[in-house]
């Protein structure tokens, strides 16, 4: 009864750990991951200096040309 309870505790700490770290990553900059539009990946350098961005750079261009 003990184990189990310790275990599930465990669990919990990781799991609130994981969460964590996801909701950092998401609100330093808010960059993604994936370009919105074509859903290739962005290079970290892009998201590092463009905090924020949400697309690729072939996509950003074609963006801000249809503006
Ligand atoms: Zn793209």
């Amino acid at each position: 009864m003990d184990d189990c309870d310790l275990g599930s505790k465990h669990d919990d700490f990781f799991r609130r750990q994981a969460l964590a770290k996801h909701l950092n990553r998401q609100s330093s900059g808010r960059s993604m991951v994936e370009c919105s539009e074509c859903g290739e990946g962005i290079p970290e350098a892009r998201r590092k200096a463009v905090p924020g961005c949400v697309r690729c750079v072939k996509c950003e261009t074609k963006f801000e040309r249809r503006s």
